[in-house]
């Protein structure tokens, strides 16, 4: 039955209106006058906090907990009129584990599909066994499907890549320098520990093989066959790798991150 009741109906049109607060960098998704600061902003009715949070710019993906009215929520829940909703993105410092996670189904393995602009990052990810896809050819579509067929996490600097429904895991990458790029990745998921470098092909994600110095011997150039005793080799591309300069960087890179680690957790 229709209903022609004038207050029923200004009530069915209006408005509500909630009041945010996103914390930490989260806030760089913000225009800039709503930065760390609490703000109200008028919703539709039916709107959920995942639709609010990404309406005012911030991918789903870069949320770790929610707090409606301070009882922890999920993407799913409908804003009502004067509700508070804090936004937190992954904490570093404060254990959540007794509050609800947005997500509280990690992946099952670590592995990633990295967009047109991150080929750097992609193989320093490989690099450190990381099981990392990328061509430059991949467009956003594909890298969708890609993400959720395989379980993989998304990795972009493009933030409407990350509102996709259908992308449940991905990373925001802040930093525009390949290397700054993996210390910020690695130290967001939490990789230092499950680094397995020399694992895995630069070039094409594959599965490297040790190989004994004589089998490689013709292929290195005199130097390294002077100065290097281990070996692996790329099946895919046929590669030989070595413990050089690269490597010796990378090892630095994960020290580096481990020991910071440490320091935080004895503090
Ligand atoms: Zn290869």
């Amino acid at each position: 039955m229709l209903c022609f009741d004038p207050d029923e109906r200004q009530a069915l049109l209006r408005m509500v209106t909630a009041t945010f607060r996103f914390y930490e960098e989260l806030n760089d998704f913000l225009a800039p006058a709503r930065r760390k600061q609490e703000f109200s902003v008028p919703c539709a009715r039916a709107a959920t906090t995942k639709h609010m949070i990404e309406a005012l710019g911030v991918p789903h993906t870069e949320v770790e907990l929610i707090l409606v009215n301070g009882e922890s929520a999920d993407f799913s829940r409908p804003l009502q009129d004067g509700d508070r909703v804090a936004v937190y993105p992954r904490f570093e410092a404060m254990d959540v584990t007794p509050l609800l996670r947005v997500r509280d189904t990690p992946l099952r393995e670590t592995r990633f599909v990295a967009d047109a602009h991150l080929g750097g990052l992609a193989r320093m990810l490989r690099m450190l066994g990381f099981d990392t896809l990328y061509d430059n050819h991949f467009d956003d579509d594909v890298i969708v499907a890609i993400a959720e067929q395989d379980g993989r996490i998304v990795l972009t600097r493009d933030r409407e890549l990350l509102k996709r429904r259908t992308v449940t895991h991905g990373c925001y990458v802040h930093a525009l320098k390949s290397e700054a790029q993996l210390r910020e990745i690695v130290e967001r998921l939490d990789l230092a520990r499950s680094a397995r470098p020399f694992a895995l092909c630069l070039h094409c994600n594959a599965p490297l093989r040790a190989v004994d110095k004589a089998d490689v011997l013709d292929r290195l150039p005199p130097r390294v066959r002077e100065h290097y005793e281990r070996f692996s080799t790329c099946d895919v591309c046929g590669r030989v790798y070595w413990e050089g300069s690269h490597w010796r960087n990378m090892r630095r890179l994960l020290e580096g991150l481990l020991f910071n680690d440490k320091s935080a957790g004895t503090e």
